[in-house]
């Protein structure tokens, strides 16, 4: 995974009014692909140690790691984007399934989701090696487009395998691989008898039932604000995934102009718009994640077309002269005032 730049979108307000009878939350965390992951859950069903939950939660993060990581040269990630020939290669039913994901969202997006966008994250510095001196140049920029393109990349199900068409393609799945962890730590817990809880890893989460009080669980998103984090809005949520993604944490600016870490797959430039962050809402924190971020290359105007024609739960922060402004889906709408 890449390192998690501080970028920490959504939090949730857990702390009882003191006047409440005391019920206890039980909060596990640890860090997990250059970033951090938390539980809270109020009950425990019988027999379910908290100690040795963390440690099966935590070695179920590990191996999701081992698989995915760029980072990790010997992950199953890293060794498929290390062949050059355009032999199948065998990969886990896990990968398999958020690569299948992937693909399926970059039809969705016209290919502004793109898992084979990597080799532009790095060229626009934001990748593992140092950002170069210069920004890059028209002619670097289409020299690592050429290598670019979900088109290239293939998957066969039973067995699970992948092949490249392009030998330069390489996979990386910063976008969708916090959401996927998120949903397998939340159907562990579901397996475990669990049925109120908040799974976070790196600010992506999936919430179900209600905290120890009885209360909904309360979600705040942040303002678009680059040095200081202040509250922007807070909305009682259950039983959904929610990820966000932003273009006011992970950026830099040279001349003048903005250039962030998400990345135009067919411009094969950092995105310009006005569009601060985008947060989703889908049963599935995987999708929800891989949306944020394909949302957020798409736009507010190309973006708000495919939110109201997939029935996407979507909550947009748009940059305005003064302030911000919001723009919140009919189904995200729907899904408010059904909690409500
Ligand atoms: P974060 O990792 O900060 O939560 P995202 O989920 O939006 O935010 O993921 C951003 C990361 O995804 C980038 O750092 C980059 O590695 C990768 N990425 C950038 N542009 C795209 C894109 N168009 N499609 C898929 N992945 C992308
Ligand atoms: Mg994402």
């Amino acid at each position: 995974m890449r390192r998690q730049l501080g970028i920490f979108l959504v939090f949730c307000w857990l702390l009882l009014p003191a006047c409440q009878k005391q019920v206890e939350t039980l909060h596990l965390d640890g860090a997990t692909m250059g970033t951090t992951w938390s539980v809270k859950l109020h009950s425990l069903p019988d027999g379910v140690d908290p100690v040795q939950l963390k440690s099966q939660l935590q070695s179920q993060l590990d191996s999701i790691n081992r698989l995915m990581s760029t980072y990790d040269p010997e992950s199953e990630i890293s060794r498929f984007n290390r062949q050059t020939s355009g032999d199948w290669f065998a990969i886990s039913t896990e990968t398999a399934e958020v690569i299948s994901l992937s693909l399926h969202l970059s039809q969705l997006t016209a290919g502004a989701f793109d898992i084979s966008v990597g080799p532009l994250v790095e060229l626009w510095g934001f990748g593992a090696s140092e950002r170069g001196e210069q920004l890059p140049t028209n002619e670097q920029v289409a020299e690592q487009l050429a290598k670019v393109g979900y088109q290239h990349l293939q998957l066969r199900r039973a067995p699970a395998a992948l092949r490249k068409t392009q030998p330069l393609l390489r996979i990386d799945l910063s976008a969708v691989a916090k959401g996927y962890a998120v949903d397998l730590l939340a159907e562990s817990l579901v397996e475990r008898g669990v049925d109120n809880y908040l799974v976070e890893v790196g600010g992506e989460l999936r919430i179900a039932g209600q905290r120890s009080d009885g209360t909904a669980w309360k979600i705040a998103l942040e303002k678009p604000l680059e040095e200081a984090r202040e509250v922007k809005t807070i909305f009682p949520l259950t039983d959904t995934g929610l990820a966000t993604s932003g273009n006011y944490r992970n950026f830099y600016i040279e001349n003048g102009q903005r250039y962030s870490h998400t990345i135009d797959p067919v411009s094969g430039r950092p995105i310009r718009h006005r569009l601060a962050s985008v947060t989703v809402l889908d049963p599935a924190c995987a999708r929800a994640d891989a949306l944020a971020t394909a949302l957020m290359v798409l736009g507010e105007e190309k973006g708000q077309i495919l939110v109201e024609q997939q029935q996407i739960a979507a909550y947009f922060l748009i940059h305005e002269q003064q302030g911000t402004e919001v723009y919140v889906s009919p189904a995200f709408q729907k899904f408010l005032a059904e909690v409500n």
